[in-house]
């Protein structure tokens, strides 16, 4: 068969008492043990997110992204540590780091995510994790990813990225020096907006670490979604390319629209970061925020309710499209978010980009109609 089975089940039967031990001695994928070290569902989709990252020694299944980037920070943390994230956070990332690492006596610091190399004057004797986005949730700011992880690396400071907008196959993460790469695979590797689930990734020396730790949590995923996760793998690749042409023509369509300023989009000029994108990642994807002029939150609202193509709702890197109001300024602690007027952040499915680009254009008249 071309696919694997969705194989269910929590109890793995030995012959004998000798099998039984003999099971023990192998913590590895590839061995029945039990259900929560999973079957050949899961196995089989670890081991095909691990080939698409190059030196990479393997993966970790969970049952949501943000169960993902929470189980590897208590891989690397503990007690008296510092994690440096980037102001740019997804901010269930900072939510974890605020509440949940603070009560465990680790603190947590924001930087500037054009920061560059210059983070190194951030470093203290305490700091033994860097936690990057990139480009960062709502504003897309692109990250000196590499910089950054030679920095840490010389400072003996464990580098995490989230890297769920570019996805490994248009930024290779272990590649560009990150030690530890996060997916919210919910998004773009399972694409269907069906499953929830996160993936990590990481090389052989915090391998064992990540993986003990995942265990230890309790960690596991279903076969049914990780049969679903592995079936949108297959076409990822073709996803992305239509999200990406589709999200451009409909970016330079708003950035030549009167009512629009900046276009948040990491190839295009507006982005902060953009040199970067264009220096370090293989091709860009259907996420993207844009800026209303002169809009507040009321014409803002007017504006997405029109929307008729366009679903209003969390999550993305589905085939639908979405339209979500977003203000970064109400998470921004180490650097200010000033721009004026009202961001809009789109989701770019892959409906005919001319409808969306029409639903787009009759929007903006009940945006007119809704101003002063
Ligand atoms: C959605 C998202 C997550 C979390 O994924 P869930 O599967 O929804 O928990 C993490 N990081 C980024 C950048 C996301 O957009």
């Amino acid at each position: 068969m071309v696919s694997p089975p969705v194989w269910r089940g929590s109890t793995h039967l030995y012959d004998d008492v000798a099998h039984l031990r003999e099971g023990l001695k192998s913590n590895d994928d590839g061995h029945f043990f039990y259900g929560r070290r999973g079957s050949p569902t899961q196995w089989s989709l670890a081991e095909a997110l691990t080939e698409m990252e190059s030196g990479a020694a393997g993966t970790m299944l969970y049952p949501s992204g943000v169960a993902a980037i929470s189980c590897s920070l208590l891989a690397v943390l503990q007690p008296g540590d510092e994690v440096l994230l980037t102001d740019s956070s997804y901010d269930p990332s900072r939510s974890f780091a605020d509440a949940f690492l603070k009560r465990m006596g680790i603190t947590a610091r924001y930087y500037d995510p054009l920061i560059g190399s210059d983070i190194a004057a951030l470093f203290g004797p305490k700091t033994k994790a860097v936690l990057m986005e990139s480009p960062g949730s709502l504003t897309f700011e692109v990250q000196d990813v590499p910089a950054i992880c030679q920095a840490a690396r010389a400072a003996d400071i464990t580098t995490l990225l989230d890297n769920t907008w570019a996805t490994s196959r248009f930024f290779p993460a272990l590649q560009h020096g990150v030690d530890i790469v996060m997916t919210a695979a919910t998004k773009y590797i399972v694409g269907h907006s069906d499953v929830m689930m996160g993936a990590v990734t990481t090389h052989s020396h915090y391998w064992t670490r990540l993986r003990r730790t995942a265990q230890q949590l309790g960690q596991v995923v279903s076969p049914d979604d990780a049969y679903l996760a592995a079936r949108g793998l297959r076409t990822l690749e073709v996803r992305l390319r239509q999200h990406e042409a589709s999200a451009l023509k409909i970016a330079g369509w708003l950035k030549q629209r009167a009512e629009v300023g900046m276009v948040l989009h990491p190839a295009l000029p507006d982005c902060p970061g953009h040199e970067l994108w264009k220096r370090d990642f293989k091709g860009s994807t259907g996420l993207f925020s844009f800026q209303l002029r002169d809009g507040d939150d009321r014409s803002r609202a007017c504006f997405i309710d029109a929307l008729e193509l366009f679903g209003i709702g969390y999550s993305w890197g589905g085939f639908e499209s979405l339209a979500l109001p977003v203000d970064p300024q109400k998470y921004r602690t180490a650097t200010e978010w000033t721009a004026s007027g009202a961001l809009v952040r789109l989701n770019i499915g892959l409906e005919d980009p001319d409808d969306l680009i029409a639903d787009l254009a009759k929007a903006f008249e009940h945006y007119h109609s809704a101003q002063p």
